[in-house]
């Protein structure tokens, strides 16, 4: 017998709706990560023995929850115990890449679209040819693989589509493997810091109101960029590599590259990505001043040099038109297939 929906606390009502919805009950197949790992020792047996009763929703919630520390040790304690009386999970939503949404018995919960964080840590290699190396042969020479790529990611938001194993380009060195981290990184904090946006301001459920809504989403693109810079400058994270650093800045135009090809279009509650990547772009050095002016740590200004950042924002808007045209290609092919 089900609880009645209204009586479910938020992780209840999450698994009932995973549950609902065919997400995988599965266990992590520990045996499997035990004989990867050849021999393990007794502190990894020990670690592998605690996850073994964990189900990929478990795992899942685990990452989302790891993934937030950065964030969460840049929160005044006010704002961290709002943040920490919700719950974050991934979902499988195919509308959104994450929403905050009241669940019956009154509870916010933040859900993220199943596919998002591996969605972006693929567009985020494929934008290391494109931009760090610009390397217009390679691009050439792997086409049908690069468009491979493409589809596995479009295929992670398409609910009909049957999951098969796509070939992805791969990251070919370390250095490579350190900025597409660095890119992806910021384009998942990104994101949260843009949900946290959202719980922050208090905002209330979407309406009717098309204008009310999307100033919401502006708000709190807002926020996700202001805990972004706050995240770079009180970590000082690769203050001394300026590539890393550029591609930490660039991450939230990563993220509204994905949703643009994916789908590029405003809808009632959300601005088109295309407006919200304008609007990031025209916003962002008046931003990442006032953080830098209300920040104790001054070093900071010589890091980041404001001259250059107008370069890199043109950068970011490339890499985001990049995105368009990744999605003209996808919706090609699958016009073409049907
Ligand atoms: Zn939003």
């Amino acid at each position: 017998m089900v609880k009645p929906l209204k009586e479910m606390f938020p992780k209840e009502w999450l698994d009932y709706q995973r549950y609902i919805h065919g997400y995988t009950k599965e266990k992590i197949p520990i045996e499997l990560v035990r004989q990867m790992l050849c021999k393990t020792n007794e502190i990894e047996n020990e670690i592998l023995l605690k996850y073994s009763t964990f189900t990929k929703a478990d795992a899942d919630d685990r990452l989302v929850n790891i993934l937030q520390i950065p964030l969460k040790c840049i929160l005044s304690n006010e704002e961290k115990k709002i943040i920490d009386d919700i719950y974050f999970s991934i979902y499988p939503t195919f509308e959104v890449s994450a929403i905050v949404k009241k669940i019956p018995r009154g509870d916010k919960v933040v859900l993220i679209h199943d596919g998002l964080f591996l969605s972006l840590s693929r567009m985020s290699q494929l934008q290391l040819y494109e931009v760090e190396w610009n390397d217009n042969d390679f691009i050439k020479a792997n086409y049908d693989q690069i468009i491979e790529h493409l589809l596995s990611v479009s295929n992670l938001w398409n609910p009909n589509s049957k999951i098969k194993e796509n070939k992805t380009i791969k990251t070919k060195t370390s250095k490579f493997r350190k900025y597409s981290g660095a890119l992806t990184h910021a384009s998942i904090l990104f994101v949260l810091g843009h949900e946290y946006g959202h719980i922050l301001s208090n905002h209330p459920s979407y309406n009717n109101d098309q204008n009310f809504n999307h100033r919401m989403e502006f708000e709190a693109d807002t926020w996700g960029c202001k805990l972004l810079i706050r995240h770079i400058m009180l970590n000082g994270v690769h203050m001394d590599d300026n590539v890393v650093l550029n591609y930490l800045l660039l991450g939230p135009f990563l993220t509204f590259g994905l949703i643009a090809m994916i789908k590029n279009k405003e809808s009632l509650t959300h601005p088109s990505p295309s407006n919200r990547m304008t609007r990031f772009k025209k916003k962002f050095i008046f931003n990442i001043t006032k953080e830098i002016q209300s920040t104790a740590w001054k070093k900071i200004n010589d890091a980041i040099d404001i001259d250059s950042l107008n370069n890199l924002l043109d950068i970011g808007e490339k890499m985001f038109l990049k995105h368009i045209e990744y999605g003209k290609i996808i919706n090609k092919i699958n016009q073409s297939k049907k």
